[in-house]
């Protein structure tokens, strides 16, 4: 392959994402909306509204909300301990 060329590829995958054109059709997991490159695996996500592909920003702020949702959601799955009320301390006895 010319190198230029995949110079050129690499370059243009970072500013404009993917550049193949051999995706899935859009599908919906774990409520997001993306196809999936079949040469290199890229996801290009899509909003569910519209069907667009979300821009850069889009795609931030999106996991930005289900980041934010995962910190919501830690306390509920990993909740502490609950300090017995009668757990005696050896130092106390
Ligand atoms: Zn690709």
């Amino acid at each position: 392959m010319n190198i230029f060329l995949t110079i050129f590829n690499f370059f243009y995958e970072i500013f404009f994402g993917c550049s193949h054109e051999r995706l899935t059709r859009p599908f919906t997991l774990q409520e997001q909306t993306y196809k999936v490159c079949l040469d290199c695996g890229n996801q290009v996500y899509y909003s569910p509204i519209t069907m667009r592909p979300l821009s850069a920003r889009e795609v931030r702020r999106m996991k930005a909300v289900q980041a934010s949702e995962v910190r919501v959601m830690a306390p509920v799955s990993s909740t502490p301990s609950m300090i017995q009320p009668n757990e005696r301390k050896s130092n106390a006895a």
